[in-house]
This record gives C-alpha cells, sequence and structure tokens, in this order.
C-alpha cells in the first residue's frame, strides 16, 4: 500500500508515520514544512519525504495523490488561540486549501482518511458524543472559537455528500484531545500555539503558574496518541471495507477530567521527577477569565466525552492508556528523552 501523508511532521502524521515503518511494508510519501519530529523515519527506505507547503507545491500532491491508494491530509491549525487571533487563517487552511485536496480524491477515487475533530460537537448537551445522532452545537458568529469546528463540520458535509452522490472512499476520524510525546514543542517561543497539556507543561518549565480558564470546571477526555494511532492504523488497513464511509470519535471516555483535576495531577506526576520537583511546588495554579485569556471572541465547550461504540463494532477498537500511564510517558519524553531542551528553557 502507498500512503499520502500531508502534514507528516505533525504530531499525529509523525507518530503514524514511525508506526507504519515500524510494522507494515507500507510505503509512505510525505509532505510537510519541517521534519524535526521524523528523526526515527526519515532514513527509512520505504518512506519518502519532501519539504514543502500544501497551499504552494500543488503539482506534486497532484502527481502523488494519483500514485497512492490512500491519502491522509492532516494540515490544519488545531489550535484554540489560534481560531480566535487568526480565523481567517484557519478557514484558509483547514477548508480551503484541504477542500482542494480532497477534490483531487475524488476525482481519481482515491480513498481519503480525513481528520474531523471533537469540536463539531460544540457545545452539545449528550453526555457522550455520537457520530449519527448528536446535535452539533456552536455559538453565534460573533464567538470567532468555533470557526475551526463550523470549517471541519463543512468539510465532514461536503466529504459525506461526495461519498452519497460518487461513492466515493473516505473515512472521518474524529480525535478527542489526544496527548503524548510530540504534541507541541515546550520552549517558550512556541506555547502560544500549543494545545493546553504541553502549555501547561511549558508554563511550568518557564513560568511557575498555570492559569486555569474560567475555573478549569471544563471537561475534557484525554486520549493517548498511541490509543489514537492503534485506531487510524486500523482504519488505513480497512479490513472487509469496515472503515468505508464511516465517522469514528477516537478518544478515551474514561480518561475524562476537569481541567483543574488535570492540571493537579500533572504537578503531581512532575513532582516524581527530582530535578523538577522544586519548580513544580513552586508553581501557582490561578484563574483567569476566559475573554481575558483569549479574546473576547472566546467561548469554551463545558464537557466532551465520547461515544466509542463505533470504533469498538466496525474497528475492533478500544483505548486500554489511562491517565497516569499517559502523563508519564508524556513527562517522559519532555523531561527525560528532551531534557536538554526543557533544562535550558527552565534555566
Ligand atoms: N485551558 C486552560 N488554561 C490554559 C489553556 C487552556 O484552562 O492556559 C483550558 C481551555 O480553556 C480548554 C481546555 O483547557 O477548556 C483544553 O484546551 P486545549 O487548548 O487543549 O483545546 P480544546 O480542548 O478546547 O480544543
Amino acid at each position: 500500500m502507498k500512503i499520502l501523508i500531508l502534514g507528516v511532521n505533525g504530531f499525529i502524521g509523525s507518530t503514524l508515520t514511525d508506526k507504519i515503518m515500524e510494522t507494515t511494508d507500507w510505503e509512505v510519501y510525505g509532505m510537510d514544512m519541517d521534519s524535526d519530529k521524523l528523526e526515527k523515519s526519515i532514513d527509512h527506505e520505504r518512506f519518502h519525504f519532501v519539504e514543502g507547503d500544501i497551499t504552494i507545491n500543488k503539482e506534486w500532491i497532484e502527481y502523488h495523490v494519483k500514485k497512492c491508494d490512500v491519502v491522509l491530509p492532516l494540515v490544519a491549525i488545531a489550535t484554540p488561540s489560534v481560531y480566535v487571533s487568526d480565523p481567517l487563517r484557519v478557514f484558509e487552511l483547514d477548508f480551503e486549501a484541504n477542500l482542494e485536496i480532497v477534490r483531487q480524491c475524488v476525482k481519481y477515487k482515491k480513498r481519503v482518511i480525513f481528520p474531523s475533530t471533537s469540536e463539531v460537537y460544540g457545545m452539545s448537551q449528550d453526555d457522550s458524543f455520537n457520530e449519527e445522532t448528536s446535535q452539533l452545537v456552536l455559538g453565534p458568529i460573533n464567538k470567532q472559537r468555533w470557526i475551526y469546528s463550523c470549517a471541519k463540520q463543512m468539510m465532514d458535509r461536503v466529504i459525506y455528500a461526495y461519498g452519497v452522490k460518487e461513492d466515493f472512499d473516505y473515512t472521518l476520524f474524529r480525535p478527542f484531545n489526544w496527548i503524548g510525546p510530540r504534541l507541541d514543542r515546550v520552549d517558550s517561543q512556541k506555547e502560544g500555539s500549543s494545545r493546553a497539556l504541553t502549555l501547561f507543561i511549558s508554563n511550568i518549565l518557564h513560568h511557575g503558574e498555570i492559569k486555569l480558564v474560567n475555573g478549569g470546571e471544563q471537561r475534557r477526555s484525554f486520549t493517548y496518541i498511541d490509543d489514537g494511532i492503534a485506531a487510524l492504523m486500523k482504519i488505513i488497513e480497512n479490513k472487509d471495507g469496515c472503515a468505508t464511509r464511516r465517522i469514528f470519535n477516537i478518544g478515551n471516555p474514561t480518561n475524562d477530567y476537569s481541567v483543574k483535576d488535570f492540571v493537579s495531577l500533572l504537578l503531581e506526576k512532575f513532582k516524581g521527577y527530582p530535578e523538577y520537583k522544586s519548580i513544580a511546588e513552586a508553581t501557582k495554579v490561578t484563574v483567569i477569565d476566559g475573554e481575558a485569556h483569549y479574546g473576547k471572541h472566546y467561548e469554551d465547550a463545558g464537557f466532551r466525552v465520547p461515544s466509542i461504540q463505533n470504533a469498538k463494532d466496525h474497528l475492533n477498537w478500544k483505548p486500554t492508556t489511562s491517565m497516569d500511564d499517559a502523563l508519564t510517558k508524556t513527562l517522559d519524553y519532555y523531561l527525560v528523552e528532551k531534557k536538554e531542551e526543557a533544562t535550558i528553557q527552565a534555566a
């Protein structure tokens, strides 16, 4: 199998590529603007990397869509602070640029595995979000935070419509707060584009303060990257067409934590690393208003628990990594494996 991965150096793309190289005989063709997360696979004979930008290197992409069997367009801005600070960029990249690629997959009849998002459920009130029945609930237009959710939802609807009209072969997957090594950099320069966990790690290392937005009562179901990648491998394999024209929530409902409790657990874990014990103990946890933190166009989802019945039934998949293990593995990566980066920055 030949797989095209756009955004191959991202958190998901790079971890997936390593897994494919380690456990299959598949070929991966990958494009990204950078390759710093690909050190394990970059020299592998079945991995073909090219440095490039999906909005510029369009000929390369079309050629490889034609050449490959499966396409994973993983390039997107997926960071809430940017939804608020630069919503048009989110629309242009996450929707417009990806639409061109999806249309090429339709044209050349190639299977696409597209990253939807748990954000599409927005402020849905369901206890657990269901791919087929949950309402997708977004705030008013002046709450620009929802542009990401809306762009992804529109792409889901376009892909679904191609499936109905042209038997287009697709799978939509919805990650629920995936965490793990390589999520984002934790050095201070990059933290504006970080998700919560890596931002908190960075805050502990560099600032001695974690800010709980609106008190941190909001809840998320945190999912360890290896569990997510295991689901993606089954989706790519697509045994007997089990993933074709389906939508899958990929999340861990048993790791449903409030942000506040998540931070407490993280700080406790940090204290288990002797070198970082004192900075963890000295870290203050304060409360900040959401609009003060992100700007007036911010609004938040209060809770987000996936139903994973669809993935259990059709992929025979379920997550197995506890929150405790997920945090340990992530901190081992940032504080031990990438120790130099963390300690230099902390000094
Ligand atoms: N959050 C927080 N303090 C921060 C950053 C994030 O309390 O410094 C909260 C944020 O308001 C959200 C949750 O943590 O409710 C998860 O944030 P993330 O950036 O991972 O994205 P989301 O799950 O909202 O897509």
